[in-house]
């Protein structure tokens, strides 16, 4: 596993990109020698890799995007900033702001019962931040410098809420690339490939704490990015479903996401694995 250095904005050079695409594209092809559907699952019997899968649910206490270049954590997009966008309106002012923080603040309540959350993140070059921000009304754009700005005061104002610290991360990725090329959709809340060689990494939905609708819209602008211009240049992503053992969940998941899938055609594969039962309970 290629290490990053945590220090800086954005740690990722481009011989450093190449090497982790690289790696993340070798674990991607050798899960679809394997098929479509089920094609993990049998992966990592081949590979032996059971043991790396099953330590791979141990993610931080925090926030985070949904973005793979900010991984370990609770995965919501720009940490809830597009639910202000909630309605369907040209621009949006503090009221929506307003509302958008209560749904954030909702979501992350709910991560804290189920789960524990300490801290709420921010990065730079976030794309959530970037529509949210390019949606409001000039006025209120005009109190920051740009869209970061406004990511930050967003996720401050929601640790303020939920009387929780608000921290920034680096980017663990250049401005303008995304290397994963998996899309993980995640209802048990705690997936984190980080560190265990041969898992792969991913855009991460935690469907665990969001509700069908908000869990589909995540999905979404995790795939439009994948299959965009800044995504991984690969002709097919995969969505991984991970189920949860305890819900016996994975055809549910399975006709949930069916509905949004039609607008991919051919370049999404989608794939479901059970989680291990293991000693936490996904609850
Ligand atoms: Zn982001």
């Amino acid at each position: 596993m290629t290490e990053l250095n945590e220090d800086d904005i954005f740690s990722v050079d481009s011989g450093t990109l190449e090497a982790i695409w690289k790696e993340q594209s070798e674990i991607c092809d050798s899960i679809s020698n394997h098929g479509d559907y089920g094609a993990f699952e049998k992966y990592l019997e081949e590979e032996n890799l059971k043991t790396e899968f099953e330590n791979s649910f141990n993610a931080k206490n925090r926030i985070v995007c949904i973005d793979e270049g900010t991984p370990d954590g609770v995965h919501v997009a720009g940490s809830g900033i597009l639910y202000i966008l909630d309605e369907e309106k040209d621009t949006y002012d503090w009221d929506d702001f307003n509302k958008g923080l209560e749904t954030a603040a909702e979501i992350t309540r709910q991560a804290d019962k189920l789960y524990g959350i300490d801290e709420i993140t921010y990065h730079d070059y976030c794309g959530a931040a970037g529509i949210a921000f390019g949606k409001m009304n000039p006025s209120i754009k005009s109190h920051f410098n740009d869209s970061d700005d406004f990511g930050k005061y967003f996720s401050e104002k929601l640790a303020e809420i939920l009387g929780k610290k608000a921290i920034h991360i680096p980017l663990e990725r250049p401005e303008d690339k995304h290397y994963a090329q998996c899309v993980i959709y995640d209802t048990t809340g705690h997936y984190n490939a980080q560190g265990n060689e041969g898992i792969p990494q991913g855009l991460i939905i935690s469907r665990k704490y969001l509700t069908e609708e908000q869990a589909l819209n995540e999905t979404e602008v995790a795939l439009d990015i994948a299959t965009g211009p800044h995504g991984p240049g690969v002709d097919k992503i995969r969505l991984i479903i991970i189920g949860n053992p305890y819900d016996n969940n994975l055809d549910d998941m399975k006709n949930e996401l069916s509905i949004i899938l039609p607008k991919y055609a051919d370049s999404v594969i989608v794939d479901g694995i059970m989680a291990p039962e293991g000693n936490r309970a996904y609850i």
